[in-house]
């Protein structure tokens, strides 16, 4: 049966099922590699957020292999900068992207979030997702937050870092733990507070996945 309509149509079905099978291998490289890519719920809360937001444009630090720009792309239609520092990540990021053929919607940087140029960047982003070196997270809120639109939405994530932030708020320390993770965990701490005194901006945290601080700008 030779018809526009039914050639459209099973385009797109085995487009989609092309698209759900790279995006399944993605993760599932990912997570055999030890690559932290976002938790499942995260993803779907994030998932959500996306489509009530509608965002023209987002910025993330932290690319890792490009998986949560990638479902970004896949469920709104904003144009992506994502920032990745470590060469092997990035690389896989680039190849993962283009086989999904997102490469004009999803542009990586490869650069240290906390020295790239603001040049290189937008300036009316509507969402910015903060999910790279924790420890930095107050620096990478300072550097980015005035790229935010007014009314736009900063997500961090992992601010619960596995229930130690929350021990150490009780109890002053982490019983064990490297010192690196205690500092780690003292710093995500401050942050969270910090946040709180922000007057520009209105933050809840939520406890999916490994925590979210939710920022929207007023
Ligand atoms: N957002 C990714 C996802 O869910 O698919 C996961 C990102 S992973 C948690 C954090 C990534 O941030 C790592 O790949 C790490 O190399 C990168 N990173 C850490 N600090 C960074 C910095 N200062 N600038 C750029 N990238 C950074």
């Amino acid at each position: 049966m030779k018809d526009e309509r039914i050639e459209n149509y099973l385009n797109k079905l085995n487009k989609d099922e092309f698209t759900k099978e790279v995006i399944l291998a993605i993760h599932d490289e990912a997570v055999k590699n030890n690559v932290p890519i976002v938790f499942d719920d995260t993803l779907d809360f994030l998932m959500m957020i996306i489509k009530l937001l509608k965002p023209k444009k987002i910025l993330e630090l932290g690319t890792a292999v490009g998986f949560s720009s990638i479902m970004m792309a896949l469920n709104c239609d904003a144009t992506i900068d994502t920032i990745e520092r470590n060469i092997d990540m990035y690389n896989s990021a680039i190849s993962n992207i283009n086989k999904l053929k997102l490469e004009n919607r999803i542009h990586v940087h490869y650069a240290d979030a906390l020295t790239i140029s603001l040049d290189e960047l937008e300036n009316d982003y509507d969402l910015i997702f903060i999910d790279a070196a924790k420890a930095q997270n107050q620096k990478f809120f300072l550097k980015y937050s005035p790229l935010l639109s007014d009314g736009g939405l900063i997500i961090t994530d992992n601010i619960l870092f596995h229930g130690y932030v929350s021990e150490y708020n009780d109890t002053g320390t982490i019983e064990n733990g490297s010192k690196d993770l205690k500092a780690m965990v003292k710093k995500i701490s401050e942050y969270n507070k910090w946040l709180l005194t922000l007057e520009d901006f209105d933050t809840k945290f939520i406890n999916i996945g490994d925590g979210l601080a939710l920022s929207i700008k007023k």
